[in-house]
């Protein structure tokens, strides 16, 4: 029940209650004040008529006519009673009866006359059929044997007249009540609006309605409540903000995961998946969806079932198509909520790529270095048992002198290599003209490229200049020009051509050799990577020259490309990425 209704209802029993015992109270003292008065008028009529009476006391007639007259005038019943009892005279009754009549002397009243002068009492007449206030008074000196007078009046005809006070009494009570209840029922109206106000603005607050305000209006404590209320909202309102801030950051940091993450239920259902995860698995919106529709695969999905039937972390490791390795682990959440397990995919193609090149480096490198080894120590095997002047020995010292340095060539390859690749090679930049460069290394190779009857030529624009390391820019050179020269044809020639592509300066070494084919374009840039073997043992090589260009010309922001087909010649491109004078502009 309403607060206000049942406020309205315990002030309208309150004044019930209030008017009942009120008027009750005014009743009965209405009542006793009437009697009081009752009595008071009868006492003084008594006694004036006491002293009429009593030297009558022995006149019958004379009696009989006062009390009678007594009796009209004052609207009362008189009786007078002798020493013993009897009824001298009674105004009510016909002369005739009077001597019939009851022996009156243990009336209460009069008994109680006889003890102290006067007695009263109130009693039902059954004659009159109405309640009869007596009131008895001793006649002469001699109290206990005394006659006495008695009145009596109808207690009917006062209550008649009483009665009409105590209705406007009654009214007045009630009204007075009633307006109480009114008042009341005001002020509990405007007390409860504002507890309504107040509940009205909590409930809307409950509901989500985060922008309904309290009200500011009320009495002290409504007020109060009233800012708890607001301070409650506030708070809440932080506690959202700051729930939602987490949960956006945690979003955020799920999304832009590199790894592939996904959430799934106990019936392998995906919760949430992550953009990698979407990307991974090519699946734009996998929310909802049965992982094993997902993933297609059951390398993949199977480390899910074990993680949750172990409850207990499971790793994979899985090769897909295309050479895609993918790692997987899948983690069992503690239980509490509807996620059972999360999935973290990772693409570890590369890692794989690199172990796999690590692996094949060290075999290459084994497999480069044994054979000088081998030809070193069967040389010095023989030479063991060769005599000194055997014509044979200087064949085989030049043959250990040949494999050695070709062993240092390819140590100071490697080494200068593996330098380079982990970046601590530091670069001396200083302004180089390409044309110097050129005419110096082509100086450097002319003797080697004579012995094998090659030409080298120089064709270049006016003033081509880079920003650069001259020593290891001229180490880029003497390796195009000397792989140029190696694979020449007798009669053959190589050209170095300088010039600009746009505003960049540019550097060709072009020969007219074998060529490369289309395929193998790509790989001549690999470590160790040589197109044909067989080739290599006319011209020994380290397989390590292209790389080591293609690493200096990056670390000088620079570009090599081959252009090439086989049987027509093969050209090396290095293109820079700005020219020297722009760099100082
Ligand atoms: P190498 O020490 O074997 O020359 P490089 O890294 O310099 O090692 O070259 C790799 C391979 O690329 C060579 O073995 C050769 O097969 C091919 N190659 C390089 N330059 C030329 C060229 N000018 N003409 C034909 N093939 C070439």
């Amino acid at each position: 029940m309403r607060f206000a209704l049942r406020l309205n209802l315990l002030l309208a029993l309150l004044a019930l209650g209030l008017a009942l015992t009120l008027s009750a109270v005014a009743v009965s003292v209405t009542d006793r004040a009437v009697e009081d008065r009752a009595r008071d008028r009868l006492r003084r009529e008594i006694d004036f008529l006491a002293e009429q009476i009593e030297p009558r006391l022995g006149e019958a007639g004379p009696l009989a006519e006062l009390v009678r007259r007594a009796s009209r005038l004052l609207g009362a019943r008189v009786t007078v009673i002798a020493t013993d009892g009897r009824v001298l005279d009674d105004s009510d009754v016909p002369r005739s009866e009077v001597a019939g009549m009851e022996n009156h002397a243990g009336r209460p009243e009069v008994v109680a006359a006889r003890a102290a002068g006067y007695g009263t009492a109130i009693r039902h007449s059954a004659t009159l059929e109405t309640d009869l206030l007596y009131l008895a008074r001793a006649l002469g000196p001699g109290r206990s044997h005394a006659p006495v007078l008695r009145m009596a009046i109808r207690l009917g005809d006062l209550r008649q007249v009483e009665s009409q006070y105590e209705w406007i009494l009654r009214g007045a009570v009630f009204a007075a009540c009633a307006l109480l209840v009114l008042v009341g029922g005001v002020a509990v109206a405007r007390l409860a609006r504002p507890i309504r106000d107040v509940t009205d603005a909590a409930l809307a607050v409950a509901r989500g309605d985060l922008s309904r305000e309290a009200p500011e209006r009320g009495p002290a404590e409504i007020l109060e409540l009233s800012s708890a209320l607001s301070r409650m909202k506030s708070s809440l309102l932080e506690s959202v903000a700051r729930v939602e801030r987490e949960h956006r950051l945690s979003e955020a940091v799920f999304e832009t995961l590199p790894d592939g993450v996904t959430v799934i239920d106990a019936q392998y259902r995906v919760i949430d998946a992550n953009r990698s995860f979407r990307a991974m698995t090519g699946t734009p919106d996998p929310a909802g969806r049965p992982l094993v529709e997902i993933l297609r695969d059951r390398a993949l999905f199977g480390p899910f079932e074990e993680a949750i039937a172990r409850r207990a972390p499971t790793d994979a490791v899985v090769r897909r198509e295309n050479e895609v390795t993918w790692q997987l682990a899948v983690r069992p959440l503690p239980p509490g909520s509807r996620a059972v397990a999360v999935g973290i995919l990772r693409d570890v193609t590369a890692f794989e790529r690199n172990e796999a090149m690590r692996r094949r480096f060290v075999a290459d490198v084994s497999h480069e270095l044994r054979t000088p080894v081998s030809s070193i120590a069967a040389a010095a095997e023989t030479l063991t048992e060769t005599e000194p002047d055997d014509p044979e020995a200087p064949r085989l010292v030049e043959l250990v002198r040949r494999q050695a340095r070709r062993m240092r060539e390819l140590i100071d390859d490697l080494t200068d290599l593996s330098l380079i690749e982990s970046g601590e090679v530091a670069l001396s930049p200083e302004k180089v003209d390409l044309r110097a460069l050129a005419g110096e290394t082509a100086e450097e190779l002319r003797a080697t490229a004579r012995s094998r009857d090659v030409s080298i030529r120089i064709e270049s624009s006016e003033g081509v200049a880079v920003e650069g390391d001259r020593r290891r820019l001229g180490q880029i050179l003497r390796n195009l020009l000397d792989n140029a020269v190696k694979f020449s044809p007798a009669g053959g020639t190589v050209r170095i051509r300088i010039d600009r592509v746009g505003r960049k300066p540019s550097l060709v070494v072009e020969d007219d050799g074998p060529g490369i084919p289309l395929a193998e374009q790509d790989r001549i840039f690999q470590r160790f990577y040589q197109v044909d073997r067989s080739r290599s043992k006319v011209r020994p090589g380290t397989g390590l020259g292209l790389a080591i260009v293609k690493h200096l010309a990056q670390l000088h922001g620079a570009e090599v490309t081959v252009a090439s087909r086989p049987g027509q010649g093969s050209a090396f491109r290095v293109t820079f990425g700005r020219d020297a004078a722009e760099k100082e502009a």
